[in-house]
């Protein structure tokens, strides 16, 4: 049975979809303004790890995301890289998506713009206006956020502080305008020449940042939805207001369990821009030819705890990788060859059956990737033995490695016929033994094979040329 940690109630609680088999879930999507930085990727892991086992567990799972194609940010960068505000945005959606695509991460059922939904917005903005939750002010619209029952019970914070926390952050002419430093914007006038304004009711402007994610939901899946995803950052204060908006315009619970993804540090400490660690994704897979292995780092630690993410870490998820496509490899490659078809293997089928209700029992637990994880590798476990026998029942393998193949999907992996990658000096050694080769140096060739076989790389000349694999 499925259990979810839900940062509303801080409780484990048995999932239970609003309509039986199918789900409505929304996870909040990236600010289109830079590349995706490693937490932005994270989020998307986390929840495309749990949408694919969603799926595996025979839910059909509607996936809506977001896209803030602006307000402020936009506005400077665009200025900055002397580009529209849509032309910047434009290119960092593009950017998103081969981004996401090399990390393996499905499309979402619907991704929407927030420039997209500007009459959604307006309208829900004046539904609000009408019902007394929120009041205009000088081409502004606030919510007042104490009028909403309970608000800001998702994040488990004291009124009190909460509200000395606003009235901190408030600049003079923001303090002027609100009733109470604790309102938010639902939509910020704006006059500036060349800076984009939308027309309302209000007067020229944009809409605040929550709003966008309340009139998407609303408009793609409907007033109540199942699961809302994002990074922890996020409880406070976007989805607290979220719930206070559609709550307030809808009248229905807004969302049955909210799930948060935990932090990136980068080498043990907060990534953040004025510490320089601050790594774009689009960096780190122009530097890095196997994407899927930083996928694999994001999606291996269980997606409500940190992951720290440095060359060790990134190397060990590599490890760990090219460990689960050996054995697929060193099975797969004996059934292409072995032709007589058997029997399946009674013993090993029923092993491979604990392992698969195993890994259920992990992962129902809160989508426990670690946990799943370490279930995956007792089946690599299973597969080597099986790949080390005298003969095989071929059914059985073919078995053992659709399990693998199915398996390992779940956590975005998909290429696990790849053979491993060479790391820098390995190639290195490789291409000077071609070289060596070609001039017919048959000792330096000799000597490179040693050394790359020390190095756990096994080099075999064959009428293609050197063929390698990893011990
Ligand atoms: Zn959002």
């Amino acid at each position: 049975m499925l259990k979810v940690y839900n940062t509303y109630t801080l409780t484990k609680e048995t999932f239970n979809p609003i309509t039986s088999g199918h789900i409505k879930m929304y996870v909040c999507g990236p600010t289109v303004y830079n590349y995706i930085h490693l937490g932005n990727a994270r989020s998307a892991i986390a929840f495309d790890t749990i949408r694919r086992y969603l799926i595996y567990r025979g839910y059909q799972v509607d996936y809506v995301s977001n896209f803030t194609d602006l307000g402020d940010k936009v506005i400077q960068q665009a200025q900055k890289e002397g580009l529209t505000e849509a032309q910047l945005a434009h290119k960092y959606e593009a950017a998103f998506d081969q981004d996401t695509a090399k990390l393996n991460i499905l499309p979402a059922t619907v991704r929407s713009k927030a420039t997209e939904v500007m009459p959604e917005i307006i309208s829900f903005v004046a539904d609000l206006l009408e019902k007394g939750y929120a009041y205009a002010v000088e081409g502004d619209v606030y919510f007042r956020a104490q009028k909403f029952p309970n608000y800001g019970i998702l994040s488990h914070q004291d009124l009190n502080e909460m509200e000395e926390n606003a009235a901190g952050r408030l600049d003079d002419q923001e303090a002027l305008r609100k009733e109470d430093p604790i309102d938010f914007a639902l939509w910020k006038g704006e006059h500036r020449p060349g800076v984009q304004a939308w027309p309302s009711p209000w007067g020229p402007g944009r809409p605040g940042w929550h709003i966008e994610c309340s009139v998407m939901i609303d408009k793609y899946l409907g007033s109540a939805i199942d699961i809302h995803g994002g990074g922890i950052d996020l409880a406070f204060p976007h989805h607290t207001n979220e719930i206070a908006q559609s709550e307030t315009h809808s009248g229905e619970e807004f969302v049955r369990y909210w799930l948060h993804n935990g932090f990136v540090n980068v080498n043990q400490e907060k990534m953040s821009k004025s510490l320089g660690n601050f790594t774009t994704v689009h960096e780190l897979l122009a530097q890095y030819s196997d994407a899927q292995a930083l996928r694999f780092l994001l999606t291996k630690t269980h997606y409500r705890r940190p992951i720290n993410y440095s060359d060790t870490t990134l190397d060990q998820a590599q490890i760990e990788l090219d460990r689960i496509r050996r054995a697929y490899r060193r099975l797969a490659k004996r059934v292409a060859v072995e032709s007589v078809k058997d029997e399946a293997d009674a013993t090993v089928e029923e092993q491979l059956k604990s392992i698969k209700a195993n890994f259920i029992n992990a992962m129902d637990d809160d989508f426990n990737t670690e946990n799943g994880l370490a279930v995956v590798f007792e089946l690599v476990t299973l597969i080597n033995q099986y790949a080390d026998q005298g003969s095989l029942q071929l059914a059985t393998a073919q078995h053992l490695l659709d399990a693998l193949k199915t398996l390992m999907s779940i956590f975005g992996i998909d290429n696990l016929g790849q053979k491993e990658s060479l790391n820098q000096e390995e190639q290195e050694l490789l291409d000077a033994r071609a070289q060596a080769r070609l001039v017919k140096d048959f000792a330096a060739s000799d000597q490179l094979r040693d050394e790359l076989l020390a190095l756990g790389v096994v080099v075999r000349d064959t009428a293609q040329g050197q063929e390698w694999e990893k011990k």
